[in-house]
C-alpha cells in the first residue's frame, strides 16, 4: 500500500533560491495526483522521475498564477506525448475558460478527453472519487476564491486472522467473511464466529492539502485527526499582520492549527521570496507543534 506525497514546489509568488511555485505529487497506490501546477512543474515532474502521463486527476486550489501557470505547458506535452488516457481537471469556474481559450488559439485539440469539473470556495464538498480515494474541497479564505482538498483513503478490506483461520473453509465461506458475515452450517448453527477469524481493516488514511489562506480556527472540525496536513506559511511570526492582510498564514497559525486539529504531521510551505534562510520556519513550527517539517522540493512524504 502507497500513500505519499512528494513536494515539487514550495515558494509563494516568486521563485527565489531554487524554490519553485507550488505543486505536489500525490500518489495512492496506482492512482496519481497532482495538486497545484505551478510554473516549471513539468520540469520538476521529469527532475524528480515522476510521470505526468500517468495522472489521473489534477486539482487546482485558486487562480493566483503561482499555483496554476505550469498547467497550460503540462497539458500540451501530455498531447505531444500521445495521451489518450482521459484527465480529470478540478479546479475554480474561471481555470476551463483560461485552458479552452489557450488550446482555440493554438488551434489545437488535445488527443486525451479533459474532464473539468468546477469548485466551489464556500463548501466543504465531495468533489472527486475513485476506487482508492474520496477527495473533498476544504474551505479557504484568501483574496480571491481558494480551496483546499482533503484526500481520504476509502475503507479497506476486513483482514483475514492468518492463525485463526479453520483449514478447508469453501469459497462461499470465505465470502462471507469477507462481507462481515458469521458463518453458519446448513441447519443455521453457527460454526464461526467472523471477529473470531479476522481482524479489523486497517485504518482509513488521510492527506490534506492547505493552499493559500489566512488563518482558520474553525479548520480543526474538518481536519480533525489528520495524518498529514500542509498549510501554507507564507511568513515568519513577526509579520503576523502582514500575512493577515495579504491573506496568508504565518508558521505558528499553521502550527496551532496542526496542534487544534490533532494531526500527526505538519508540513509547511509556499514561503515568501524574502526569506533565504527557511531553518527559522521550522524552529518556529516546531516550538508549537513538534512534528512540523519544511515542504522542500524533492522530499517525500509517506502518509
Ligand atoms: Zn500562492
Ligand atoms: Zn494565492
Amino acid at each position: 500500500m502507497t500513500f505519499q506525497v512528494t513536494i515539487l514546489g514550495s515558494n509563494s509568488a516568486i521563485p527565489a533560491y531554487g524554490r519553485h511555485h507550488t505543486a505536489q505529487f500525490v500518489q495512492l497506490n496506482n492512482q496519481k495526483y497532482l495538486v497545484d501546477c505551478g510554473e516549471a512543474t513539468q520540469n520538476q515532474l521529469k527532475h524528480y522521475k515522476l510521470s505526468a502521463l500517468k495522472l489521473n486527476a489534477i486539482f487546482i486550489s485558486h487562480l493566483h498564477g503561482d499555483h496554476y501557470l505550469g498547467l497550460v505547458g503540462l497539458l500540451s506535452s501530455m498531447h505531444l506525448q500521445g495521451r489518450t488516457k482521459a484527465l480529470y481537471l478540478l479546479g475554480p469556474r474561471g481555470l476551463k475558460d483560461i485552458i479552452t481559450t489557450h488550446f482555440r488559439f493554438s488551434d489545437t485539440v488535445l488527443k486525451y478527453k479533459l474532464i473539468f469539473k468546477p469548485t466551489q470556495a464556500q463548501t466543504e464538498a465531495l468533489i472527486f472519487e475513485d476506487k482508492n480515494a474520496k477527495v473533498y474541497t476544504i474551505p479557504l479564505d484568501h483574496r480571491i476564491d481558494c480551496t483546499g482538498f482533503l484526500f481520504k483513503e476509502k475503507q479497506h478490506p476486513i483482514r483475514f486472522n492468518k492463525d485463526k483461520l479453520p483449514p478447508n473453509l469453501s469459497l462461499a465461506h470465505i465470502g462471507s467473511l469477507k462481507k462481515g458475515d458469521d458463518i453458519f452450517d446448513e441447519d443455521g448453527k453457527l460454526l464461526y464466529k467472523n471477529s473470531d477469524l479476522t481482524l479489523p481493516p486497517l485504518p482509513q488514511k488521510s492527506y490534506a492539502y492547505c493552499s493559500d489562506t489566512k488563518y482558520i480556527p474553525e479548520l480543526k472540525k474538518q481536519l480533525y485527526g489528520v495524518d498529514l496536513l500542509y498549510h501554507e506559511a507564507t511568513f515568519l511570526n513577526e509579520s503576523e499582520l502582514w500575512a493577515s492582510n495579504t491573506f496568508h498564514s504565518t508558521t505558528a497559525q499553521a502550527a496551532e492549527l496542526a496542534k487544534e486539529s490533532k494531526a500527526k504531521k505538519l508540513l509547511i510551505g509556499h514561503f515568501s521570496a524574502r526569506y533565504k534562510d527557511l531553518k527559522p520556519f521550522e524552529e518556529e513550527a516546531r516550538k508549537v507543534f513538534k512534528e512540523s517539517y519544511l515542504a522542500l522540493e524533492g522530499s517525500t512524504f509517506e502518509i
